[in-house]
C-alpha cells in the first residue's frame, strides 16, 4: 500500500519535473490543506520555471484566512482557469464534484491529471492517482512529492503546506511522529508558526462573537441521538451570518464538537432558502462520513461534510436517521 503511493509520488514527480504549464486546484471552499498544498506545490514548480496558477471553484476570490499563504499570487479566480489547461494537479478532493464549475477541466486536460489526496472515499478520477488515506494531510503528500522533486523547501512553500498540517491534524492534536517531523522541518525552513496560526483560526471581528451568541443559545443536545452516542447540534441562519466571512461560520463546529456529552457534533449551514452545507465531527466511536454519505457528502470517518437540500428541520431529521445507521468504529 505504502509501496502504491510512493510509485504514485515518483510517477507525479516525473511528469511535473518536465510539466511546462501547470494548474492546479483545490477543493469548493478551499481549507487550509486545499488551498495550502495547492500553492505549495504550485510555488516549488514556478521556481523550477513552470507557468502555474492555483483555483478552486468557488468562492470567487481567496477567503481572507488564506490570503496570507499565496505570497506569490498565484491565484487565479474559476472564469479565468484555461478551458484547456496542460498539465492538471487536484488537491486534496476526494471526487469530481468536489471542483464545482472547474469539474470539465479534469476531461479537458492535455496533459496528466494528477489526483494527490488523502480521502478514503477517494474515486481515483485522475490519470495518476496519489492517495494515501493513512496521510494526515494532502500536505503531507505534498512534501513527500517535493522531495521525490528534489525541490527546495524555501519559506513560502514551507508556510503554505505548514497551514494544512496544523488545520487538517487539529493543531497537531492528531499528528504522528511522522508529521511532527514534517512540521518541524518546515519550521526549520523558516515557517513563523503564530504568524500562520493566527489568521488561520485565532482571527475573527467582533460580530464573530454576537452570531456564535444567537447560535449556541440555540444549539440543542440530545444523549438518544447517534446510536445513543449523543448528538450535539447547531443550526447557522443565513441572518446569522450576515457580514460576516464563511470561514467564521466554519469555525462554530470547532466550538460545538467540544461538548462532552455527546460523540457527535453536528452544524448546519443556510446556503440558500432551502440549501444546507453540514458539517459533522466524531470523537472516535461512530464513523460520521457514512452519514455524510447517506446525505450526498463525504469526507473522513470523523471529520465529514454533505450539502442538500429542504427545510432545517428535514434536513435535522434524515440526519438523525442517517446517524442511527451508521457504522461504530471497531
Ligand atoms: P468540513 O465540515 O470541514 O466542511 O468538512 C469536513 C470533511 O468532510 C473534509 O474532509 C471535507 O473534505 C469533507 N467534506 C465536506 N463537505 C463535503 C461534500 O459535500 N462532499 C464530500 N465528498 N466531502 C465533503
Ligand atoms: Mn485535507
Amino acid at each position: 500500500m505504502s509501496d502504491m503511493v510512493d510509485q504514485g509520488l515518483k510517477a507525479a514527480a516525473k511528469v511535473l519535473a518536465d510539466a511546462r504549464d501547470v494548474t492546479l486546484f483545490g477543493h469548493l471552499n478551499p481549507d487550509a490543506d486545499a488551498f495550502g498544498s495547492a500553492v505549495g506545490l504550485g510555488l516549488a514548480l514556478r521556481d523550477r520555471g513552470a507557468t502555474v496558477r492555483v483555483s478552486f471553484g468557488s468562492p470567487n476570490e481567496v477567503p481572507e484566512s488564506l490570503r496570507h499563504l499565496d505570497s506569490a499570487g498565484l491565484y487565479v479566480p474559476a472564469s479565468e482557469v484555461p478551458a484547456v489547461p496542460e498539465t492538471l494537479v487536484v488537491l486534496d478532493s476526494g471526487s469530481i464534484d468536489r471542483l464545482g464549475p472547474l469539474a470539465d477541466r479534469v476531461a479537458n486536460a492535455t496533459g496528466q491529471v494528477i489526483v494527490i489526496d488523502h480521502h478514503v472515499s477517494n474515486t481515483r478520477f485522475g490519470t495518476l492517482n496519489v492517495v494515501d488515506d493513512r496521510s494526515e494531510a494532502t500536505a503531507a503528500l505534498v512534501l513527500r512529492l517535493l522531495d521525490e522533486l528534489g525541490a527546495p523547501l524555501t519559506e513560502p512553500v514551507a508556510r503554505a503546506l505548514y497551514a494544512g498540517l496544523l488545520t487538517d491534524t487539529s493543531s497537531f492534536r492528531r499528528a504522528t511522529p511522522a508529521t511532527h517531523q514534517a512540521a518541524a522541518r518546515l519550521l526549520a525552513a523558516g515557517v513563523d508558526a503564530q504568524a500562520v496560526a493566527r489568521p488561520l483560526m485565532d482571527t475573527h471581528s467582533f460580530g464573530w462573537l454576537r452570531m456564535l451568541a444567537t447560535v449556541l443559545d440555540r444549539a440543542e443536545l440530545d444523549p438518544t441521538a447517534a446510536r445513543g452516542l449523543g448528538l450535539v447540534s447547531a443550526v447557522v441562519l443565513a441572518r446569522d451570518a450576515a457580514g460576516l466571512r464563511p470561514e467564521d461560520v466554519e469555525s462554530v463546529i470547532n466550538i460545538v464538537r467540544s461538548t462532552r456529552e455527546a460523540e457527535v457534533a453536528a452544524v448546519l449551514k443556510q446556503a440558500g432558502p432551502d440549501e444546507w452545507t453540514g458539517s459533522l465531527r466524531a470523537v472516535g466511536r461512530l464513523d460520521v462520513s457514512a452519514a455524510a454519505v447517506a446525505l450526498g457528502g463525504g469526507g473522513h470517518r470523523l471529520a465529514a461534510g454533505f450539502t442538500t437540500h429542504g427545510t432545517a428541520a428535514e434536513v435535522m431529521a434524515r440526519l438523525r436517521a442517517a446517524l442511527n445507521a451508521a457504522p461504530l468504529i471497531p
